[in-house]
């Protein structure tokens, strides 16, 4: 296995943000039992286009928690589903490797041409 998340919260926090994608604001206000535009409203920022989850004081996710990880898991973005498999990650060895650094659920000795491998893999499964 390549990566087993260590639920440790590191990419829920810091710089960037989530952004969602089309479907994900119906998705996810429709978890929470709110309308829409109330879950914009309370929290979704507009930044260069785009709709960010906004981020708490500490500059973690709004829906992170220290205890129970992500409150709203089972309709998490595509971007959090997605992760470690980011296009910059397959693209770019340095990339990966600094991806490899800040989390700690990727296998340390992973080379990129076994995780551009397992995503093949992901890819016919799907
Ligand atoms: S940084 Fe990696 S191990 Fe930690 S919660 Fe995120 S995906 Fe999981
Ligand atoms: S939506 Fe969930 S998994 Fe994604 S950054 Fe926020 S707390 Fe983390």
């Amino acid at each position: 296995m390549i990566f087993d998340c260590k639920l440790c919260g590191q990419c829920c926090k810091g710089e960037g943000g989530i952004f969602l994608v089309q479907g994900e604001g119906e998705r996810i206000s429709s978890f929470l039992g709110i309308p829409k535009d109330e879950f914009i409203l309370q929290c979704c920022e507009l930044r260069n286009g785009r709709t960010y989850i906004k981020t708490s004081p500490d500059g973690a996710c709004l829906f992170y928690d220290p205890e129970k990880s992500c409150t709203i898991h089972p309709v998490k973005p595509v971007r959090c589903e997605l992760w470690p498999f980011f296009p910059a990650n397959l693209k770019d060895p340095d990339t990966f490797e600094a991806a490899k650094e800040a989390c700690p659920g990727i296998r340390p000795d992973c080379s990129h041409d076994e995780f551009l491998r397992e995503w093949e893999r992901i890819c016919l499964k799907k």
